[in-house]
């Protein structure tokens, strides 16, 4: 199977991109005791909530809220819907997926070469 290359050069882009960034219960009490904030005070600040399941809901023209100066503020406990990208599904095995990112993503391509073998563990990640 193919190798994909991909190394994040620290822009900020995939972080500006309206949309929703899913936490898991882990993701949550990962982020809220590297702020020092219990999971209840996390919930309550930054997330939103439909059908249990948790997410920050990112607006068009503007940014995450754990985004400053261009650098994830909890970049080592972000959640593992930002920590597997761009080794999504709907990029990787959708036709024309990884070339399409790749205008979204200057990371793409370029860097580290991740085996298929490594590519699927990550997809593993995100799966409920
Ligand atoms: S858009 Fe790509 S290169 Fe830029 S921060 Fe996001 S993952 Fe990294």
């Amino acid at each position: 199977m193919k190798s994909l290359r991909f190394e994040c050069t620290g822009c900020g882009e995939c972080c500006r991109k309206p949309g929703w960034v899913f936490f898991t219960e882990e993701d949550i009490a990962t982020a809220s005791a590297f702020l020092g904030i219990s999971p209840e005070e996390f919930e309550e600040r930054f997330l939103e909530t439909s059908d249990g399941r948790y997410y920050v809901d990112v607006p068009e023209e503007s940014a995450c809220p754990f985004l400053l100066d261009d650098a994830c503020t909890i970049h080592s406990a972000r959640p593992v819907q930002c920590r597997t990208y761009p080794f999504w599904p709907e990029i990787v095995k959708s036709p024309g997926g990884w070339v399409r990112e790749r205008k979204e993503c200057p990371g793409i391509d370029q860097g580290r070469r991740y085996s298929w073998e490594e590519v699927e563990a990550q997809l593993r990640l995100l799966k409920p």
